[in-house]
């Protein structure tokens, strides 16, 4: 692949391991495990790309032991991260680390205690509420992001004053799409046509009215082309469905074991 074809923000996954188990996971574990030095390696072969923002996921992210080097690595390289975690084990080294790189934190929280730990499959809810206020308390950037599933247009308004009340300023939507785990859950979790009509409507009302107090944003992966290097160097295009994914190729760094 030609590497002036990347865009300039990449999400970039770490590892596929985590401690949850959502039953809509997008990359379910793989097996595979690399170490920090092939993961910076990666990260310099992107910059040298012309990548300039890079998002850090999972699998997990926080719970990676070289999340903290990475961050730094990033910043040191003049470039911008961002993480996404589940909330639920934050060190305080990752959080330092979050705050010297001025990372900006997209915390993962569904709706209320039963609904999202029954959603990913844990007693995840209070661990998570706890960093987002840790987070807030060491001044990193936080925001929230909600997976909508079928039956769950309560959640909504849920995540819309937990936000305000949590002074929050950015909560995205996520509808649900069948991609990894959520595969095989399709019939249960995915939204049908008119709930997914109706969420959006609600969506842009919210966003409407809260403009001055709260971002409210809808991210439909049916719509999106997120460009994610894997945990085993691929570079694809992901969408809505795996079917649809392109492989760009790779980042010519071989995974070697951590
Ligand atoms: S969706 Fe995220 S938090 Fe949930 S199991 Fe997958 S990687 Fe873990």
């Amino acid at each position: 692949m030609r590497r002036d074809s990347l865009p300039p923000a990449v999400c970039f996954r770490v590892s596929r391991h985590c401690n949850a188990r959502c039953r809509f996971c997008l990359a379910p574990p793989d097996g595979i495990t690399v170490s920090e030095e092939t993961l910076k390696a990666r990260l310099d072969w992107l910059f040298s790309a012309g990548v300039r923002s890079i998002h850090f996921c999972g699998g997990e992210p926080a719970i990676h032991p070289a999340l903290p080097g990475l961050l730094r690595h990033v910043a040191a390289s003049g470039a911008k991260s961002r993480v996404t975690t589940n909330g639920i084990e934050v060190s305080d080294d990752v959080a330092a680390a979050l705050q010297e790189s001025g990372t900006h934190v997209k915390v993962s929280l569904h709706g209320d205690r039963n609904h999202h730990n029954g959603l990913v499959g844990c007693d995840g809810f209070d661990r998570t509420v706890a960093t987002l206020r840790m987070l807030q308390v060491a001044k990193v950037p936080v925001s929230v992001q909600t997976t909508l599933v079928a039956g769950g247009g309560w959640v909504l308004d849920w995540a819309i004053d937990f936000c305000l009340r949590q002074k929050i300023k950015r909560l995205s939507f996520l509808p649900f799409v069948a991609r990894g785990r959520g595969v095989a859950l399709r019939d249960q979790l995915a939204l049908s046509s008119g709930e997914r009509a109706s969420f959006l409507h609600h969506v842009k009302q919210a966003r409407r009215l809260l403009s001055n107090r709260l971002d409210v944003r809808w991210l439909d992966m049916r719509s999106s082309r997120l460009c994610v290097i894997d945990v085993d160097g691929r570079i694809v295009i992901e969408r809505g469905s795996e079917v649809l994914d392109l492989q760009l190729g790779n980042v010519g760094i071989p995974a070697r074991p951590r």
